[in-house]
């Protein structure tokens, strides 16, 4: 944290004193923001001694932009706390392992554990889901109508009422069938009952999960932490999923969740829709609890990237909502002319988590150019159109043969595209900063 604000401090130019009275303005006005987004009161306030501490320390001078400072400040401190030292267990595929869902009732265990199958199911996983709810009517057939939709097997009874014998039974059941990825979906109660957590302590003995999953909704506020502590306490939770992430809630209980359960957030839940799920990124994330908005972290990215003369132009397109193939074909351009990808500090928005994990940049910069080779084969009119239903069969067929790959190849680079356009496309209708007012963002 000491490197960072130094940092910040060094590339002021202004060296004033900073004075008491703005310090504790800004930190007040950071933790005000904090609080609406359901930090945890304790974890704000030790927060604030912190930054008090660390702040004053190093400021013997400080720059202009002195809110800017303690942001960044506090930035980083909540990016710390996102993050718990060790990584969740991750599944891999041809090896059998068991992932168990837990959460309060309508926390969106079921919806959830379906987005978590289906987006393995993309990655070449061979997943299956269990039914273990037996506590609500209803809950086989709400799973049985999502797997079905997502292709995915399932297991579960309308006739049996012990969840630990269902449980068994599907996770043996999908061993035998040779699914890499069994993923069992527990009951909740509205309330957090005795008998719940000897439920889940009782299917976890039995099913001996690989990873334990807790799933939280944003917006229970202030109760994240005991939520989260108590399932801790019965079964080993090794990893948290934030659900509706689409509404009002900015998702401060994460904070909470991670220090409950020492585990870290892997997933976001953006919408009901099954691939409206997310890889947890911590940047925007935080940036969205201090209410800064995705807008700031962006507009760094912009500059880091793009090459300045390709800016306003960039820029003029997004605010019109149009962010065509040929504007990801540009920005990949953009990555590749930076280097090797590894060696490229901070990647554009949607660009590093899904597209360039961390430790696989050979293959994420070898599957860029293979895009780019494909693109190659697209006419001017693909390459500029906003419409998806321009991309038709025939079409997809012509580019693949064009470019010498397969048909699944040209088809995974327009999922690409789609979710990237739908990243992008947040910044629609944005206000273009005239000239001379870009490097003031
Ligand atoms: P469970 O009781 O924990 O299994 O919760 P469900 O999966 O049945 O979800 C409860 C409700 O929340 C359902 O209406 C879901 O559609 C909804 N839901 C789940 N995840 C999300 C999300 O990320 N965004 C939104 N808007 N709704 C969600
Ligand atoms: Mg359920």
């Amino acid at each position: 944290l000491g490197g960072s604000i130094s940092r910040a401090l060094a590339q002021m130019s202004n060296a004033t004193v900073i004075d008491e009275k703005v310090l504790n303005d800004c930190l007040n006005e950071i933790s005000r923001a904090l609080l609406q987004a359901d930090v945890q009161f304790k974890m704000v306030r030790d927060m604030q001694a912190n930054i008090k501490r660390i702040v004053n320390l190093e400021a013997l001078a400080a720059g202009t932009n002195k809110r800017r400072i303690m942001q960044q400040a506090v930035f980083t401190e909540l990016c710390n706390m996102l993050d718990p030292g060790k990584p969740s267990f991750t599944p891999k595929k041809g090896k059998p392992s068991v992932v168990m869902f837990v959460g309060l009732q309508g926390s969106g265990k079921t919806t959830t554990c379906t987005k978590y199958a289906y987006y393995h199911q993309r990655k070449g996983f061979k997943p299956a889901l269990v039914c273990a709810d037996t506590f609500r009517a209803g809950a086989f057939d709400q799973l049985k109508q999502n797997a079905t939709k997502a292709k995915i097997p399932f297991y579960g009874s309308y006739m049996e009422s012990d969840p630990v014998k269902i449980a068994v039974e599907g996770v043996e059941r999908f061993k035998k069938e040779n699914c890499d990825l069994i993923i069992v979906d527990t009951s909740g109660r509205h309330k957090q009952e005795a008998a719940l957590f000897e439920e889940m302590r009782q299917v976890s003995e039995a099913t001996k999960p690989d990873l334990v999953i807790f799933v939280m909704d944003s917006s229970i506020g202030q109760a994240a932490f005991d939520q989260a502590q108590a399932f801790k306490q019965s079964v080993s939770v090794g990893a948290v999923i934030i659900t509706k992430m689409d509404g009002h809630a900015k998702g401060g209980g994460a904070l909470s969740a991670v220090a409950a359960t020492k585990s870290p957030v892997i997933f976001i839940g953006t919408g009901e829709h099954i691939d409206e799920f997310e890889v947890f990124d911590v940047k925007p994330f935080v940036s969205r609890l201090l209410g800064m908005g995705d807008w700031s972290g962006f507009m760094d990215k912009i500059h880091e990237v793009v090459p300045t003369d390709q800016q306003p132009e960039l820029l003029q397109k997004l605010s019109e909502g149009s962010f065509t193939l040929r504007l990801m074909y540009e920005q990949f351009q953009n990555i590749l002319k930076m280097g090797p990808i590894g060696q490229v500090f901070s990647m554009l928005p949607g660009f590093s988590a899904e597209l360039m994990p961390k430790g696989h940049e050979k293959e994420s910069q070898a599957k860029i150019k293979r895009y780019m080779t494909m693109m190659d084969s697209m006419t001017d009119a693909e390459l500029d159109s906003t419409n998806p239903k321009l991309m038709t069969e025939s079409r997809i067929t012509r580019i693949a043969r064009g470019s010498g790959r397969p048909v699944r190849d040209v088809m995974d680079m327009l999922e690409e595209y789609k979710r990237l356009a739908k990243i992008w496309g947040k910044m629609k209708g944005l206000k273009i900063p005239k000239k001379g007012e870009m490097s003031a963002l």
